[in-house]
């Protein structure tokens, strides 16, 4: 019997490991893919993932999991109006695959197992215990006192456990070689309407040149990926040479008052499971910070007596309840500068 099953091995899941872990408890890490693997994302690790690396796992981001240019300064929005705002603001380029396997790697270093290319398929609660049913290469379960589902943003385990409604915006993005007037320095993301449902992004991984759209409705991605693609000829000077790849990805659509799904009985949710993300898709942060308030609440109460399941969502709850407030802050704020958010106004 495990203390904790943790489901998932992103930045939600590895944080929530390697806490556990480090404190003593008894960790099995699950993840469906065999590591490293591949995360669409734009890998830009905001100051407050920098320090929070620090923080939950002893040590800075390594060199090695970082991609060019290594520094990100920052953000530039253009708004549906056509105004730039930029934000200038300390970062890293990172790859998620090798920044994800360095955190797994963490949690291992700290006790925890990890299991690679096993995918939970659901948990079903006992009396003592909530088994999990795992597929690796061959079908099987095991047992937890308490589980945190971390499994992203389609949270398969999770909706087998309760039935709200999910939206989804759908992401798409290319890779690209080429050249562009543009300071790769910078992510920059579009709000226009003509270029996106959401926003349109650009930014640059080592000899990439990446370009994104986001969309509800994924029959009209090609339309706003050319629209986007002629926009950036046209303003920007871009010449694509060859585009090496391209990758579509889900991301929660989060709604206004951000609410949060924390847990159904011993199973929590965190990170995007459970709909913690920040505007512009920024993801990373809220994971770590929500996998790590659901560890600590774990840390609070005593596994082994005959613990109150209220007491621990409540704990959780209020772990989270300064991330709560920040992403509404944070959605409210976007939501004034530009009218494709305004849905989110409180
Ligand atoms: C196009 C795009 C760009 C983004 N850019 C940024 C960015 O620049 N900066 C940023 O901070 N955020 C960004 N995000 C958001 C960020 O990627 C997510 O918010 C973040 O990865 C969420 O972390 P997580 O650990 O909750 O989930 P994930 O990172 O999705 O990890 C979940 C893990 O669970 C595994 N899994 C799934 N199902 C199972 C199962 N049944 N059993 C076992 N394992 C399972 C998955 O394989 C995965 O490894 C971006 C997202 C997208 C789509």
């Amino acid at each position: 019997m495990y203390d904790v099953i943790i489901i998932g091995a992103g930045p939600t899941g590895c944080t929530a490991a390697r806490e556990l872990a480090y404190n003593g408890y008894k960790v099995l890490l699950v993840e469906k893919f065999k590591m490293p693997r591949n995360k669409s994302c734009s890998g830009v690790l905001i100051k407050k993932s920098m320090d929070l690396v620090r923080q939950y796992f002893g040590e800075d981001v390594p060199e090695f999991t970082m991609c060019a240019p290594t520094d990100n300064r920052g953000m530039i929005f253009t708004n549906d109006k056509g105004q730039e705002y930029r934000y200038e603001q300390e970062g890293l380029n990172i790859w998620r695959s090798s920044f994800d396997y360095w955190l797994a790697t963490k949690a291992t270093k700290a006790g925890a197992e990890l299991r690679d290319g096993t995918a939970a398929l659901s948990c079903e609660e006992q009396e003592n215990c909530v088994l999990v049913n795992l597929k690796g290469t061959s079908l099987y379960s095991e047992k937890a006192k308490i589980v945190i589902c971390c499994d992203g943003v389609v949270g398969s385990v999770k909706r087998k456990l309760i039935h709200t409604p999910q939206s989804y915006i759908t992401t798409y993005q290319t890779f690209n070689k080429g050249s562009i007037d543009l300071d790769h320095h910078y992510f920059y993301a579009y709000l226009q309407p003509n270029l996106s449902e959401y926003d349109a992004w650009f930014n640059v991984k080592d000899d990439y040149l990446i370009f994104g759209v986001s969309v509800k409705d994924t029959s009209k991605i090609e339309h706003y990926y050319s629209e986007f693609i002629a926009y950036m000829k046209k303003h920007h000077k871009l010449r694509i040479e060859e585009q090496e790849k391209n990758e579509k990805w889900l991301m929660p659509r989060v709604m206004p008052g951000c609410p949060i799904e924390y847990g159904n009985r011993k199973v929590l949710f965190a990170g995007e499971t459970a709909g913690f993300l920040n505007p512009m898709g920024e993801g990373i942060s809220a994971g770590m910070e929500s996998g790590y308030a659901a560890a600590k609440a774990i840390e609070k109460i005593d596994l082994d007596s005959d613990w109150n399941l209220e007491t621990l969502l409540m704990l959780y709850q209020n772990n989270t309840s300064a991330l709560k407030n920040y992403m509404e802050r944070q959605w409210n704020f976007v939501a004034n500068m530009s009218g494709t958010f305004s849905y989110m106004k409180l």
